[in-house]
Protein backbone atom coordinates (compact mmCIF):
# COMPACT_ATOMS: atom_id res chain seq x y z
CA UNK A 1 0.00 0.00 0.00
CA UNK A 2 1.26 4.02 -0.95
CA UNK A 3 2.51 5.93 1.92
CA UNK A 4 -0.37 8.41 1.83
CA UNK A 5 -2.68 5.42 2.11
CA UNK A 6 -1.41 4.54 5.00
CA UNK A 7 -3.33 7.42 7.63
CA UNK A 8 -6.74 6.14 6.59
CA UNK A 9 -5.37 2.27 7.10
CA UNK A 10 -5.92 2.50 10.58
CA UNK A 11 -9.42 3.99 9.98
CA UNK A 12 -10.31 1.49 7.68
CA UNK A 13 -9.09 -1.56 10.12
CA UNK A 14 -10.78 0.01 12.94
CA UNK A 15 -14.26 -0.05 10.57
CA UNK A 16 -13.53 -3.26 8.95
CA UNK A 17 -12.86 -4.79 12.51
CA UNK A 18 -16.25 -3.88 14.16
CA UNK A 19 -18.31 -4.30 10.77
CA UNK A 20 -17.41 -7.79 10.10
CA UNK A 21 -17.64 -8.59 14.32
CA UNK A 22 -13.58 -8.90 14.73
CA UNK A 23 -13.18 -5.75 17.59
CA UNK A 24 -15.89 -4.09 18.86
CA UNK A 25 -15.39 -1.22 21.58
CA UNK A 26 -15.82 -2.08 24.84
CA UNK A 27 -18.85 -1.06 26.56
CA UNK A 28 -20.24 1.00 23.62
CA UNK A 29 -23.76 1.06 25.03
CA UNK A 30 -22.43 2.97 28.01
CA UNK A 31 -20.36 5.62 25.26
CA UNK A 32 -17.72 3.37 25.16
CA UNK A 33 -14.49 2.59 27.91
CA UNK A 34 -11.22 4.24 27.25
CA UNK A 35 -8.80 2.29 25.25
CA UNK A 36 -10.67 -1.19 26.15
CA UNK A 37 -12.00 -3.46 23.46
CA UNK A 38 -14.09 -6.57 23.00
CA UNK A 39 -13.61 -9.33 20.02
CA UNK A 40 -16.13 -10.11 18.24
CA UNK A 41 -16.39 -13.48 17.38
CA UNK A 42 -14.00 -13.39 14.18
CA UNK A 43 -11.73 -11.84 16.41
CA UNK A 44 -12.10 -14.65 18.84
CA UNK A 45 -10.98 -16.97 16.02
CA UNK A 46 -8.48 -14.64 15.06
CA UNK A 47 -6.67 -14.47 18.33
CA UNK A 48 -7.19 -17.78 19.48
CA UNK A 49 -5.15 -18.85 16.24
CA UNK A 50 -3.21 -16.50 17.07
CA UNK A 51 -2.21 -18.25 20.24
CA UNK A 52 -2.35 -21.94 18.77
CA UNK A 53 0.72 -21.41 16.45
CA UNK A 54 2.33 -19.42 19.39
CA UNK A 55 2.07 -22.75 21.93
CA UNK A 56 2.51 -25.14 18.84
CA UNK A 57 5.60 -23.28 18.37
CA UNK A 58 6.60 -23.04 21.91
CA UNK A 59 5.54 -26.74 23.14
CA UNK A 60 5.60 -28.72 20.01
CA UNK A 61 8.26 -27.73 17.64
CA UNK A 62 11.00 -26.34 20.15
CA UNK A 63 12.88 -28.89 22.76
CA UNK A 64 12.04 -29.22 26.32
CA UNK A 65 9.50 -26.20 26.93
CA UNK A 66 6.14 -26.85 29.15
CA UNK A 67 3.11 -24.91 29.46
CA UNK A 68 1.64 -23.16 32.39
CA UNK A 69 -0.93 -21.03 33.43
CA UNK A 70 -0.51 -19.22 36.87
CA UNK A 71 -2.59 -16.59 38.76
CA UNK A 72 -3.41 -12.65 38.01
CA UNK A 73 -3.70 -11.73 41.69
CA UNK A 74 -0.47 -13.06 43.34
CA UNK A 75 1.34 -12.31 46.62
CA UNK A 76 2.24 -8.39 46.64
CA UNK A 77 5.62 -8.63 47.88
CA UNK A 78 6.47 -10.17 44.07
CA UNK A 79 6.16 -6.88 42.81
CA UNK A 80 8.48 -5.31 45.39
CA UNK A 81 11.01 -8.11 44.36
CA UNK A 82 10.73 -7.43 40.62
CA UNK A 83 11.08 -4.27 40.77
CA UNK A 84 7.90 -3.05 39.57
CA UNK A 85 6.72 -1.01 42.45
CA UNK A 86 9.87 1.18 42.92
CA UNK A 87 10.77 3.66 39.91
CA UNK A 88 11.64 1.16 37.31
CA UNK A 89 8.47 0.28 36.55
CA UNK A 90 7.11 4.01 36.06
CA UNK A 91 6.89 6.43 33.30
CA UNK A 92 7.97 9.88 33.36
CA UNK A 93 4.52 11.92 33.23
CA UNK A 94 3.91 15.59 31.96
CA UNK A 95 0.45 17.33 32.91
CA UNK A 96 -1.08 20.43 30.85
CA UNK A 97 -1.38 23.37 33.93
CA UNK A 98 -4.30 24.46 31.90
CA UNK A 99 -6.83 21.49 30.94
CA UNK A 100 -4.45 18.97 33.21
CA UNK A 101 -4.37 16.78 30.67
CA UNK A 102 -1.26 13.73 30.85
CA UNK A 103 0.91 12.83 28.44
CA UNK A 104 3.94 10.41 29.11
CA UNK A 105 7.28 12.75 29.19
CA UNK A 106 8.77 11.05 25.70
CA UNK A 107 6.27 11.52 23.79
CA UNK A 108 5.91 15.50 23.92
CA UNK A 109 8.01 17.75 22.53
CA UNK A 110 9.02 21.07 23.97
CA UNK A 111 6.80 22.16 27.01
CA UNK A 112 3.69 22.63 25.13
CA UNK A 113 0.38 20.72 26.30
CA UNK A 114 -0.72 19.23 22.63
CA UNK A 115 -4.31 19.28 23.70
CA UNK A 116 -4.75 23.15 24.37
CA UNK A 117 -1.20 24.21 24.05
CA UNK A 118 -1.44 25.16 27.36
CA UNK A 119 1.98 25.11 29.78
CA UNK A 120 3.22 21.79 30.71
CA UNK A 121 4.59 21.44 34.04
CA UNK A 122 7.93 19.39 35.22
CA UNK A 123 7.45 15.62 34.86
CA UNK A 124 7.20 13.15 37.54
CA UNK A 125 7.41 9.20 38.16
CA UNK A 126 4.10 7.60 37.54
CA UNK A 127 3.79 3.78 38.14
CA UNK A 128 1.93 1.57 36.02
CA UNK A 129 0.56 -1.28 38.43
CA UNK A 130 -3.25 -1.25 39.08
CA UNK A 131 -4.03 -1.69 42.44
CA UNK A 132 -6.65 -3.81 43.99
CA UNK A 133 -7.66 -4.73 47.22
CA UNK A 134 -8.49 -8.13 47.95
CA UNK A 135 -11.01 -9.12 50.77
CA UNK A 136 -13.88 -7.31 51.89
CA UNK A 137 -11.52 -4.74 54.23
CA UNK A 138 -9.82 -1.36 51.45
CA UNK A 139 -6.82 -0.93 53.65
CA UNK A 140 -2.89 -1.09 53.17
CA UNK A 141 -2.70 -4.77 54.11
CA UNK A 142 -5.28 -5.54 51.63
CA UNK A 143 -3.52 -4.23 48.83
CA UNK A 144 -2.73 -6.07 46.13
CA UNK A 145 -1.82 -5.61 42.19
CA UNK A 146 -2.99 -6.52 38.76
CA UNK A 147 -0.41 -8.49 37.26
CA UNK A 148 2.03 -6.40 34.92
CA UNK A 149 3.44 -9.33 33.05
CA UNK A 150 2.90 -12.89 32.78
CA UNK A 151 6.41 -14.04 33.35
CA UNK A 152 6.18 -13.41 37.45
CA UNK A 153 4.19 -16.27 37.84
CA UNK A 154 6.37 -18.42 35.81
CA UNK A 155 9.54 -17.48 37.94
CA UNK A 156 7.45 -18.26 41.19
CA UNK A 157 6.79 -21.92 39.87
CA UNK A 158 10.20 -22.16 38.48
CA UNK A 159 11.02 -25.23 41.49
CA UNK A 160 7.52 -26.42 41.27
CA UNK A 161 7.82 -27.26 37.62
CA UNK A 162 11.64 -28.35 37.21
CA UNK A 163 10.92 -30.79 39.91
CA UNK A 164 7.45 -31.66 38.66
CA UNK A 165 8.35 -32.72 35.52
CA UNK A 166 11.85 -33.50 35.88
CA UNK A 167 13.30 -31.05 33.45
CA UNK A 168 17.30 -30.23 33.04
CA UNK A 169 18.67 -26.70 31.99
CA UNK A 170 18.25 -25.49 29.42
CA UNK A 171 14.45 -25.93 29.26
CA UNK A 172 11.51 -23.16 28.96
CA UNK A 173 8.44 -22.38 30.68
CA UNK A 174 5.47 -20.90 28.36
CA UNK A 175 2.00 -19.18 29.36
CA UNK A 176 -0.17 -16.93 27.78
CA UNK A 177 -2.43 -14.60 29.71
CA UNK A 178 -4.31 -11.16 30.60
CA UNK A 179 -1.67 -8.24 31.80
CA UNK A 180 -2.21 -4.84 33.21
CA UNK A 181 -0.75 -1.59 33.03
CA UNK A 182 -2.31 1.80 33.72
CA UNK A 183 -0.61 3.31 30.50
CA UNK A 184 -0.76 7.07 30.53
CA UNK A 185 -1.40 7.25 26.83
CA UNK A 186 -3.18 3.97 25.70
CA UNK A 187 -4.43 4.34 21.87
CA UNK A 188 -3.74 3.14 18.24
CA UNK A 189 -6.52 0.97 18.57
CA UNK A 190 -5.41 -2.36 20.34
CA UNK A 191 -2.19 -1.53 19.87
CA UNK A 192 -1.64 0.14 23.43
CA UNK A 193 -4.66 -0.69 26.47
CA UNK A 194 -4.61 -1.16 29.59
CA UNK A 195 -5.52 -4.44 29.72
CA UNK A 196 -3.90 -7.07 27.08
CA UNK A 197 -2.96 -10.15 26.66
CA UNK A 198 0.60 -11.68 26.47
CA UNK A 199 2.76 -14.73 24.95
CA UNK A 200 5.54 -14.98 27.26
CA UNK A 201 8.55 -17.99 27.38
CA UNK A 202 10.84 -17.80 29.94
CA UNK A 203 14.30 -20.02 28.87
CA UNK A 204 16.06 -21.17 32.02
CA UNK A 205 19.70 -21.57 30.93
CA UNK A 206 23.68 -21.83 32.33
CA UNK A 207 24.85 -18.36 32.48
CA UNK A 208 27.82 -19.64 30.12
CA UNK A 209 25.36 -20.00 27.47
CA UNK A 210 23.36 -16.69 27.49
CA UNK A 211 24.67 -15.06 24.42
CA UNK A 212 23.99 -18.66 22.58
CA UNK A 213 20.30 -18.96 23.48
CA UNK A 214 20.05 -14.75 22.61
CA UNK A 215 20.99 -14.65 19.42
CA UNK A 216 18.79 -18.01 19.01
CA UNK A 217 15.47 -16.59 20.47
CA UNK A 218 15.87 -13.87 18.44
CA UNK A 219 16.23 -15.49 15.05
CA UNK A 220 13.28 -17.89 15.70
CA UNK A 221 10.54 -15.30 16.78
CA UNK A 222 11.84 -13.06 13.87
CA UNK A 223 11.09 -16.25 12.07
CA UNK A 224 7.91 -16.69 13.78
CA UNK A 225 5.82 -14.26 12.03
CA UNK A 226 7.60 -14.57 8.87
CA UNK A 227 6.76 -17.91 8.61
CA UNK A 228 3.30 -17.11 9.51
CA UNK A 229 3.14 -14.86 6.44
CA UNK A 230 3.95 -11.03 7.74
CA UNK A 231 5.81 -9.23 4.95
CA UNK A 232 9.50 -9.64 5.09
CA UNK A 233 9.92 -5.74 4.44
CA UNK A 234 7.10 -4.97 7.57
CA UNK A 235 9.67 -6.49 9.98
CA UNK A 236 12.92 -5.17 11.51
CA UNK A 237 15.12 -5.50 14.92
CA UNK A 238 15.72 -2.76 17.03
CA UNK A 239 18.83 -3.85 19.58
CA UNK A 240 17.70 -1.37 22.84
CA UNK A 241 20.50 0.87 23.75
CA UNK A 242 21.82 1.26 27.67
CA UNK A 243 18.64 3.61 27.86
CA UNK A 244 16.30 1.82 26.95
CA UNK A 245 16.90 -1.31 28.63
CA UNK A 246 14.40 -2.38 31.39
CA UNK A 247 15.19 -2.24 34.44
CA UNK A 248 15.49 -6.29 34.61
CA UNK A 249 17.16 -6.98 31.31
CA UNK A 250 20.90 -6.83 29.96
CA UNK A 251 20.38 -6.92 26.24
CA UNK A 252 16.98 -6.95 24.10
CA UNK A 253 15.69 -6.62 21.22
CA UNK A 254 12.75 -5.46 19.75
CA UNK A 255 11.09 -7.01 17.02
CA UNK A 256 9.27 -4.36 15.18
CA UNK A 257 6.59 -3.39 12.96
CA UNK A 258 5.95 -1.33 10.54
CA UNK A 259 2.70 0.16 11.42
CA UNK A 260 0.74 2.88 9.84
CA UNK A 261 1.83 5.38 12.83
CA UNK A 262 5.46 4.53 12.42
CA UNK A 263 7.76 0.87 13.08
CA UNK A 264 6.90 0.20 16.95
CA UNK A 265 7.79 -2.81 18.67
CA UNK A 266 5.73 -6.27 18.71
CA UNK A 267 7.88 -8.23 20.79
CA UNK A 268 10.87 -7.96 23.11
CA UNK A 269 13.63 -10.87 23.41
CA UNK A 270 15.41 -9.90 26.63
CA UNK A 271 18.72 -11.40 28.42
CA UNK A 272 17.24 -11.42 31.91
CA UNK A 273 20.08 -12.33 33.64
CA UNK A 274 20.19 -13.84 37.05
CA UNK A 275 17.44 -10.49 38.38
CA UNK A 276 14.29 -12.22 38.64
CA UNK A 277 15.66 -15.90 40.61
CA UNK A 278 17.86 -14.26 42.51
CA UNK A 279 15.95 -11.43 43.54
CA UNK A 280 12.78 -13.66 44.21
CA UNK A 281 15.06 -15.98 46.25
CA UNK A 282 16.21 -12.94 48.34
CA UNK A 283 12.83 -11.82 49.13
CA UNK A 284 10.95 -14.44 50.06
CA UNK A 285 14.26 -16.09 51.48
CA UNK A 286 13.29 -19.25 49.52
CA UNK A 287 16.65 -20.41 47.22
CA UNK A 288 16.02 -20.20 43.46
CA UNK A 289 19.08 -22.50 41.57
CA UNK A 290 19.85 -25.26 39.81
CA UNK A 291 22.02 -28.19 40.38
CA UNK A 292 24.22 -29.71 37.12
CA UNK A 293 24.27 -33.08 38.16
CA UNK A 294 27.48 -33.48 35.41
CA UNK A 295 29.82 -30.66 37.09
CA UNK A 296 28.35 -30.95 40.53
CA UNK A 297 27.74 -27.60 40.42
CA UNK A 298 25.15 -25.08 41.85
CA UNK A 299 24.30 -21.76 40.41
CA UNK A 300 21.53 -19.34 40.03
CA UNK A 301 20.43 -20.04 35.95
CA UNK A 302 19.96 -17.06 33.74
CA UNK A 303 16.84 -16.39 32.00
CA UNK A 304 16.54 -15.66 28.37
CA UNK A 305 12.86 -14.37 27.77
CA UNK A 306 10.67 -13.79 24.71
CA UNK A 307 7.47 -11.87 25.42
CA UNK A 308 4.83 -11.25 22.79
CA UNK A 309 1.58 -9.34 22.66
CA UNK A 310 -1.31 -11.36 21.46
CA UNK A 311 -3.27 -8.21 20.84
CA UNK A 312 -1.00 -6.29 18.90
CA UNK A 313 -0.07 -9.29 17.11
CA UNK A 314 -3.96 -9.76 16.01
CA UNK A 315 -3.40 -6.15 14.77
CA UNK A 316 -0.36 -6.89 12.65
CA UNK A 317 -2.10 -9.96 10.91
CA UNK A 318 -5.12 -7.53 10.40
CA UNK A 319 -3.19 -4.83 8.97
CA UNK A 320 -0.39 -7.18 7.04
CA UNK A 321 -2.99 -9.24 5.44
CA UNK A 322 -5.64 -6.61 4.02
CA UNK A 323 -5.43 -5.14 0.23
CA UNK A 324 -7.62 -3.71 -1.69
CA UNK A 325 -8.40 -4.50 -5.21
CA UNK A 326 -10.03 -2.06 -7.75
CA UNK A 327 -12.85 -4.11 -9.34
CA UNK A 328 -13.80 -6.81 -11.35
CA UNK A 329 -12.25 -9.52 -9.24
CA UNK A 330 -15.17 -11.27 -8.64
CA UNK A 331 -16.07 -10.40 -12.12
CA UNK A 332 -20.19 -9.58 -10.97
CA UNK A 333 -21.02 -6.29 -12.59
CA UNK A 334 -21.64 -3.85 -9.81
CA UNK A 335 -18.50 -5.26 -8.24
CA UNK A 336 -16.44 -4.05 -11.43
CA UNK A 337 -16.72 -0.83 -10.07
CA UNK A 338 -16.40 -0.70 -6.48
CA UNK A 339 -12.82 -1.65 -4.33
CA UNK A 340 -12.90 -5.11 -3.39
CA UNK A 341 -11.14 -5.75 0.27
CA UNK A 342 -9.49 -8.93 0.91
CA UNK A 343 -7.54 -10.27 4.27
CA UNK A 344 -4.78 -12.33 2.81
CA UNK A 345 -4.12 -14.38 6.29
CA UNK A 346 -2.16 -17.32 6.49
CA UNK A 347 -4.37 -20.04 6.32
CA UNK A 348 -3.45 -21.34 9.98
CA UNK A 349 -4.53 -17.66 11.13
CA UNK A 350 -7.60 -17.58 9.17
CA UNK A 351 -11.02 -17.63 11.28
CA UNK A 352 -12.29 -19.24 9.14
CA UNK A 353 -11.03 -22.15 6.47
CA UNK A 354 -13.91 -22.51 4.16
CA UNK A 355 -17.47 -21.77 2.81
CA UNK A 356 -19.89 -23.45 1.08
CA UNK A 357 -22.68 -22.21 -1.21
CA UNK A 358 -25.83 -23.59 -3.28
CA UNK A 359 -25.11 -21.64 -7.01
CA UNK A 360 -29.36 -20.86 -6.00
CA UNK A 361 -31.07 -20.94 -3.02
CA UNK A 362 -34.27 -21.68 -4.35
CA UNK A 363 -32.76 -24.86 -5.87
CA UNK A 364 -33.71 -27.94 -3.63
CA UNK A 365 -30.97 -30.59 -5.04
CA UNK A 366 -28.18 -27.76 -4.74
CA UNK A 367 -29.25 -26.69 -1.24
CA UNK A 368 -29.30 -30.52 0.01
CA UNK A 369 -26.11 -31.06 -1.13
CA UNK A 370 -24.29 -28.00 0.09
CA UNK A 371 -25.96 -28.71 3.30
CA UNK A 372 -24.73 -32.37 3.47
CA UNK A 373 -21.17 -30.73 2.51
CA UNK A 374 -21.03 -28.21 5.33
CA UNK A 375 -21.74 -30.83 7.65
CA UNK A 376 -19.10 -33.26 6.27
CA UNK A 377 -16.49 -30.30 6.63
CA UNK A 378 -17.26 -29.00 9.64
CA UNK A 379 -15.89 -31.97 11.39
CA UNK A 380 -13.03 -31.11 10.31
CA UNK A 381 -12.38 -27.47 9.82
CA UNK A 382 -14.27 -24.41 11.19
CA UNK A 383 -16.72 -23.35 7.65
CA UNK A 384 -19.65 -21.20 7.12
CA UNK A 385 -22.47 -22.21 5.12
CA UNK A 386 -24.16 -19.24 3.11
CA UNK A 387 -27.03 -18.95 0.37
CA UNK A 388 -27.88 -15.58 0.77
CA UNK A 389 -27.27 -13.17 -2.07
CA UNK A 390 -25.58 -13.76 -5.59
CA UNK A 391 -22.41 -16.34 -5.96
CA UNK A 392 -19.67 -12.73 -6.44
CA UNK A 393 -21.35 -11.13 -3.32
CA UNK A 394 -20.65 -14.33 -1.30
CA UNK A 395 -17.35 -14.57 -2.35
CA UNK A 396 -16.71 -10.87 -1.37
CA UNK A 397 -17.90 -11.59 1.73
CA UNK A 398 -15.70 -14.46 2.65
CA UNK A 399 -13.09 -12.44 0.79
CA UNK A 400 -13.41 -9.37 3.62
CA UNK A 401 -13.05 -11.82 6.02
CA UNK A 402 -9.95 -13.68 4.62
CA UNK A 403 -11.92 -17.36 3.98
CA UNK A 404 -9.28 -19.05 2.34
CA UNK A 405 -11.10 -21.36 -0.15
CA UNK A 406 -14.86 -21.31 -1.14
CA UNK A 407 -17.15 -24.34 -2.22
CA UNK A 408 -19.73 -23.94 -4.42
CA UNK A 409 -22.53 -26.54 -5.50
CA UNK A 410 -23.73 -25.62 -8.88
CA UNK A 411 -26.07 -27.82 -11.14
CA UNK A 412 -22.66 -30.23 -12.41
CA UNK A 413 -21.99 -31.26 -8.69
CA UNK A 414 -25.50 -33.33 -8.61
CA UNK A 415 -24.88 -34.90 -11.43
CA UNK A 416 -21.12 -35.75 -11.37
CA UNK A 417 -20.49 -35.70 -7.26
CA UNK A 418 -17.68 -32.40 -8.01
CA UNK A 419 -17.85 -28.88 -6.81
CA UNK A 420 -15.98 -25.94 -7.65
CA UNK A 421 -13.46 -24.91 -5.06
CA UNK A 422 -12.31 -21.66 -4.87
CA UNK A 423 -8.74 -19.89 -4.42
CA UNK A 424 -9.07 -16.54 -2.32
CA UNK A 425 -5.40 -15.56 -3.79
CA UNK A 426 -5.44 -16.46 -7.49
CA UNK A 427 -9.20 -17.18 -8.15
CA UNK A 428 -8.34 -19.90 -9.81
CA UNK A 429 -11.39 -22.66 -9.27
CA UNK A 430 -10.63 -26.36 -9.71
CA UNK A 431 -13.06 -28.99 -9.63
CA UNK A 432 -12.60 -31.44 -7.17
CA UNK A 433 -14.81 -34.79 -6.08
CA UNK A 434 -16.87 -34.50 -3.19
CA UNK A 435 -15.10 -37.22 -1.61
CA UNK A 436 -11.59 -36.01 -1.98
CA UNK A 437 -12.90 -32.41 -0.26
CA UNK A 438 -11.36 -32.93 2.90
CA UNK A 439 -7.70 -34.63 1.93
CA UNK A 440 -7.88 -31.32 -0.30
CA UNK A 441 -8.38 -28.73 1.75
CA UNK A 442 -6.17 -30.25 4.15
CA UNK A 443 -3.67 -29.98 1.28
CA UNK A 444 -3.83 -26.69 0.32
CA UNK A 445 -4.77 -25.33 4.38
CA UNK A 446 -1.17 -26.75 5.96
CA UNK A 447 -2.82 -26.53 9.24
P1 LIG B 1 6.08 -0.48 25.09
O1 LIG B 1 7.50 0.06 24.96
O2 LIG B 1 5.31 -0.50 23.80
O3 LIG B 1 5.33 0.10 26.24
P2 LIG B 1 7.17 -2.61 26.61
O4 LIG B 1 8.60 -2.58 26.15
O5 LIG B 1 6.80 -2.01 27.91
O6 LIG B 1 6.23 -2.03 25.45
P3 LIG B 1 7.20 -5.34 27.36
O7 LIG B 1 7.12 -5.07 28.78
O8 LIG B 1 8.49 -5.81 26.77
O9 LIG B 1 6.66 -4.08 26.54
O10 LIG B 1 6.03 -6.34 26.97
C1 LIG B 1 6.15 -7.29 25.94
C2 LIG B 1 5.05 -7.17 24.91
O11 LIG B 1 3.77 -7.03 25.51
C3 LIG B 1 5.19 -5.95 24.01
O12 LIG B 1 6.11 -6.18 22.96
C4 LIG B 1 3.78 -5.80 23.50
O13 LIG B 1 3.54 -6.68 22.40
C5 LIG B 1 2.93 -6.24 24.68
N1 LIG B 1 2.46 -5.06 25.40
C6 LIG B 1 3.10 -4.36 26.36
N2 LIG B 1 2.36 -3.35 26.80
C7 LIG B 1 1.19 -3.39 26.10
C8 LIG B 1 -0.02 -2.61 26.10
N3 LIG B 1 -0.16 -1.59 26.93
N4 LIG B 1 -1.02 -2.96 25.26
C9 LIG B 1 -0.87 -4.01 24.41
N5 LIG B 1 0.22 -4.78 24.38
C10 LIG B 1 1.25 -4.49 25.20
Amino acid sequence: MKEENQNDLMDKIISLAKRRGFIFPSSEIYGGFSSSYDYGPLGTELKYNIKNEWRKEMLQFQDNIVGLDTAILMSPKVWQASGHLSAGFSDLLVECSKCHHRFRDDMVSGNKCPDCNGELMSARKFNLMMKTFVGPVEDDASVTYLRAETCQGIYLNYENVLNSMRLKIPFGIAQIGKSFRNEINPGNFIYRMREFEQMEMQFFINPNESDKWFDYWVEQRLNWYIKLGIKKENLRLHQQTKEELAHYARAAYDIEYKFPFGWKEIEGIHNRGDWDLSNHSKYSGHELNYFDEKTKTKFTPHIIETSAGADRSVLVFLLDAYEEIKGGRTQTTKATKEIETVLKFNSKIAPVKAAVFPLMKNKEPLVKLAKQIYQNLKKNFLVQYDEIDSIGRRYRRQDEIGTPYCITVDFQSVEDKTVTVRDRDTLIQKRIAINNLVDYLNQQLEL
